[in-house]
């Protein structure tokens, strides 16, 4: 799923925003300044990242300009209550990929995020059949042997990391990184426990584990 990076000074709109991207399955890493996004941001990689410009220290239009200094490329959806039609436009030019003024609508957010994903990876697929497994990307839905099997979030997460690296093997630290948040306890055994709770719900017939080594779904992979 994909990784959003949010950068908003304003706790409450930060906390909402979260709040609601996370409700949708998306991995979020929340800052209050731009220094301490570009820290993030220079050691892990991130989908989208949602940039407020009126913000103390660094200013938005200096992390955009950092961003690009220090070849950090992933897309940026600036959000700003600067409404006038020159700084949407500056913004486009220097590389934002959507401005959405504030204040919005947290649906208008969440779609746009969804639109600039898009942009990003016009070619994902938003179907995926193994044997007798069915996932639906964009409705969330995944069937097991004709019928439906409810999951949480994070148990569909994993199963669509799985089934995306079908016959491969996929490790406890890429499912911690790509599931879970940036400062991941590796110590902890919540990935066994939703591995576990998962394997029961398909029935103990489609994830395999490597002892020492990871989780592997084997079949044929159909993506449509
Ligand atoms: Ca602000």
């Amino acid at each position: 799923m994909a990784r959003i990076l949010i950068v908003e000074d304003e706790p409450k709109l930060r906390q909402h925003v979260a709040q609601a991207l996370v409700a949708e399955g998306f991995v979020v890493s929340v800052h209050e300044s731009g220094a301490s996004a570009l820290e993030t941001l220079a050691e892990h990689s991130f989908d989208l990242v949602l940039l407020d410009l009126m913000l103390p220290g660094q200013n938005g239009w200096q992390v955009l300009d950092n961003m690009k200094t220090f070849g950090l490329d992933s897309s940026v959806l600036v959000m700003s209550a600067i409404s006038d039609t020159a700084h949407v436009i500056e913004a486009l030019n220097r590389g934002a990929v959507d401005y959405l003024r504030k204040p919005f609508e947290i649906g208008e957010l969440v779609a746009r995020v969804r639109a600039a994903l898009r942009k990003n990876s016009p070619q994902q697929a938003l179907h995926y059949l193994v044997g007798d497994l069915e996932i639906d990307l964009m409705q969330r839905k995944v069937v097991f042997q004709g019928t439906e099997v409810i999951l949480t979030k994070r148990e569909f997460m994993i199963l669509e990391l799985l089934v995306a690296n079908c016959n491969r093997i996929v490790s406890k630290a890429l499912i911690a990184e790509k599931v879970w948040e940036v400062n991941f306890d590796m110590g902890s055994n919540v990935i066994e426990v939703h591995m576990s709770q998962l394997r029961k719900k398909l029935n103990n017939q489609v994830i395999t584990t490597r002892v020492g080594m990871g989780y592997c779904i084997e079949g044929k992979l159909v993506t449509r």
